[in-house]
């Protein structure tokens, strides 16, 4: 039976590098693709962030390809509908790639005509996504605000596993657990114990560093860094740290992964900035299908897709934000043609 892939484009370029990185999924896979609506466009036309229908199909799908969604301002009890997803099914997982495919010199947000110099930077952030402060237990007492963080065994010791195995799987070297464990021993101490009991298991170098220390070096030393697993505040912290090595949000994959189903999403948000003017970058969309492909057990589809994204950085064949002048429409029928003549 074939895989159904509910696809939910959301709002602003959400529209624009989705649709190019559905062509990548159908040109390699043979998937049943259905349509889901989200998002404040979405609101705007029915008055729901995300539809119960949006949430059914997304129910009867094995995978989930997500665009991106503008958050509304001053709407009371929103909800993100990305949030809704990963809580309603349990999207444990949160993985992260950072690979600038050798670029060396970026211009990005450091403004025009300053460069960053980065060496090739390729190491992967897993983020525990159920726990930590973000469970939400919030309150007031007077005047002190109060807020319980929440560190289980159990989530601590799937998502450490499941470090190891996508170490394993994809026969990387190192994982290092970044935590605060001197500062919060019971929390982060009991998810740093979890993560040594866990890593005898493998035959896989384990190393650990404090968050501060870590997202120091994360910019001075990327090269240090391999696989990277921790708890959910400092891997969303860490992750949008390390998108800075990528010179572009356009180059920022992610999953979200559950044990029946899994979400893939670009990084980046609805960008109105540049919404409606084709100078999205949709390598990101598309390197999203490179994992969908991981993720079924397709590595070799998901490599060529990689290596059609590194070409087109190393010839040029790039929009504004990496310094080209394509569109991205162009941009995805140079990775299209690259695939075709690899096949
Ligand atoms: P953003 O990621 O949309 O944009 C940040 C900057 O990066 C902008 O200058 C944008 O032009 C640039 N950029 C982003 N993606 C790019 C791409 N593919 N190619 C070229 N340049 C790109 O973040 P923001 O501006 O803070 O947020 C815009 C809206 O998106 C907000 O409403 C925010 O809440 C929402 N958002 C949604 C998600 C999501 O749906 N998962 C994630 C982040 C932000």
């Amino acid at each position: 039976m074939k895989r159904k892939v509910l696809v939910i484009e959301g709002d602003g370029i959400g529209k624009e590098v989705i649709p190019e990185a559905v062509k990548l999924l159908t040109l390699l896979g043979d998937f049943e693709i259905l349509k889901g609506d989200a998002g404040l466009e979405c609101y705007r036309r029915c008055k729901e962030f995300l539809p119960r229908e949006t949430l059914e199909k997304a129910e009867e799908s094995d995978i989930i390809l997500f665009g991106a969604v503008t958050s509304p301002k001053g709407v009371k009890d929103y909800k993100s509908p990305i949030l809704t997803l990963r809580k309603t099914f349990n999207l444990y997982a949160n993985v992260r790639p950072i690979n600038n495919f050798g670029l060396l010199r970026l211009e990005g947000y450091l403004g025009k005509n300053k460069f960053l110099d980065v060496k090739n930077v390729d190491l992967v952030i897993i983020r525990e996504n159920t726990e930590d402060l973000y469970v939400g237990f919030e309150r007031e007492l007077y005047d002190i605000a109060i807020a319980d963080r929440v560190v289980s065994k159990k989530a601590s010791e799937r998502i450490v596993r499941f470090a190891f195995e996508y170490a394993k799987e994809n026969k990387r070297k190192r994982v290092s657990c970044i935590h605060k464990a001197n500062v919060l021993k019971v929390t982060d101490g009991l998810f740093l114990k979890t993560f040594y009991e866990v890593a005898k298991n493998y035959k896989i170098e384990a190393d650990d560093y404090l968050v501060d220390s870590a997202s120091y070096l994360l910019i001075k030393e990327p090269e240090r860094f391999d696989i990277i697993v921790t708890t959910n505040m400092f891997g969303d912290i860490l992750s949008d740290e390390a998108s800075l090595l990528l010179g572009s949000l356009g180059l920022a994959p992610s999953a979200n992964i559950g044990e029946k189903k899994a979400l893939f999403e670009p990084v980046h948000g609805s960008a109105p900035d540049i919404a409606g003017k084709e100078i999205a970058n949709p390598m990101a969309a598309i390197l999203c299908v490179a994992m969908i492909f991981d993720y079924i057990g397709k590595k070799e589809k998901g490599n060529l897709i990689r290596e059609a994204v590194k070409h087109c950085i190393e010839e040029g064949k790039v929009t504004k934000d990496l310094g080209g002048s394509l569109k991205t429409h162009e941009v995805a029928e140079e990775i299209i043609k690259y695939v075709t003549n690899y096949e």
